[in-house]
């Protein structure tokens, strides 16, 4: 009698939690299809922010400040390219260091965006100036990495976590590519007008280049407050040579290569079509007269991806709303 009645409890138990687990997994399953309808109607007006928050930025992807140097004339030329592509997976760890207030670009992107306040122009001193600000903001952040690119590069920050992650942030590291094949040859200012040559190798900032938090930190007398600009100016050289110059010749850490690295003072189309995923950085420019960008099949033609960057964003994030499907490389 007591043998069959808790086999009936037991049956009885066995019977309820079957019926609780249909009921779970109905109710999970549920969910999920009003997740996806909700995902699909959000698709197209998913913000920055969320895109940022994409699982790939976990972890690694916070060690890293990546500064991008613009102006307020390329914010629609230029910074808008990069905000659709690369920048929207990455924004957490992009910050914009521009010189003119855009209310549409601080809407999209808030304290990402930061006016330097520098002059508008191309000139040593301007740049050197953006350059400064990028460099304080970084030390601020308590990064481990410094990265600084134009608003002419593609960032692949898969690739460049990658190989960040090879290297300790604590010690000594400048990684880049230099655009020179010796390196550059200038005269240091002394006081009491006296001169001294100097010559050492820098890292082309339209390349893109990075610097470990341990070697910013040691830059500081030279690169932290008002000292970027007097350093630069001691030099009379542009931004990237400045901070070769304090790394390479007044700290005399050398200059980690790269050629993961790409600026449009090089050749791109020597780029290899199979090795495109695997860069750091690419770029698009002018030469002669005639563009000088990747050579790659992609998901656009010229025409509409004259810089080639909407074809690269595809191949690295085929899941784009925006990229068509079933593209062939
Ligand atoms: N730039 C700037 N102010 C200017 C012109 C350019 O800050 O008046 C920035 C520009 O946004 C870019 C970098 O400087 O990030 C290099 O500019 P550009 O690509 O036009 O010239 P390059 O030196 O590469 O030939
Ligand atoms: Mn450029």
């Amino acid at each position: 009698m007591l043998k069959s009645y808790s086999r009936k409890t037991l049956l009885s138990i066995a019977g309820a939690t079957v019926t609780c687990l249909v009921v779970l997994l109905m109710v999970v399953q549920h969910q999920r299809i009003a997740v996806d309808g909700l995902h699909d109607r959000e698709v197209g007006m998913r913000s920055l922010q969320s895109l940022s928050e994409s699982p790939i930025n976990d972890g690694a992807a916070d060690d890293i400040f990546i500064a991008v140097k613009t102006t307020k004339k390329f914010h629609k030329s230029r910074l808008d390219l990069l905000l659709d592509t690369w920048i929207s997976r990455n924004l957490q760890q992009t910050y914009i260091f521009t010189d003119g207030e855009d209310e549409e670009l601080k809407k999209k992107i808030g304290s990402h965006v930061l006016n330097t306040n520098c002059s508008a122009a191309h000139s040593r001193q301007a740049l050197s100036c953006k350059m400064a600000v990028e460099y304080d903001k970084f030390i601020e952040s308590g990064k481990k990495w410094f990265c600084h690119v134009d608003d002419d590069n593609y960032v692949n920050v898969r690739t460049l976590i990658k190989l960040l992650s090879q290297y300790p942030h604590t010690q000594d590291m400048y990684i880049g590519k230099p655009s020179l094949d010796r390196p550059i040859e200038a005269t240091e200012r002394l006081a009491d007008n006296k001169m001294r040559p100097v010559h050492f190798w820098f890292a082309t900032g339209g390349a893109g280049f990075c610097v470990s938090h341990g070697l910013a930190l040691k830059m500081s007398p030279w690169a932290s407050g008002g000292h970027f600009m007097n350093t630069a100016e001691k030099i009379r050289l542009p931004d990237d040579c400045t901070i070769g110059y304090i790394i390479e010749s007044i700290l005399g850490v050398p200059l980690t290569r790269s050629n993961l690295f790409h600026s449009h003072l090089e050749n791109l189309q020597q780029v290899s079509r199979s090795q495109v995923h695997k860069q750091i950085t690419l770029s698009y420019g002018m030469f002669e007269n005639k563009r000088n960008i990747i050579s790659m099949k992609g998901a656009f033609s010229v025409e509409e991806d004259p810089s080639r960057f909407k074809s690269v964003h595809c191949l690295l994030y085929p899941d784009t709303p925006w990229c068509p499907p079933h593209v062939a490389y």
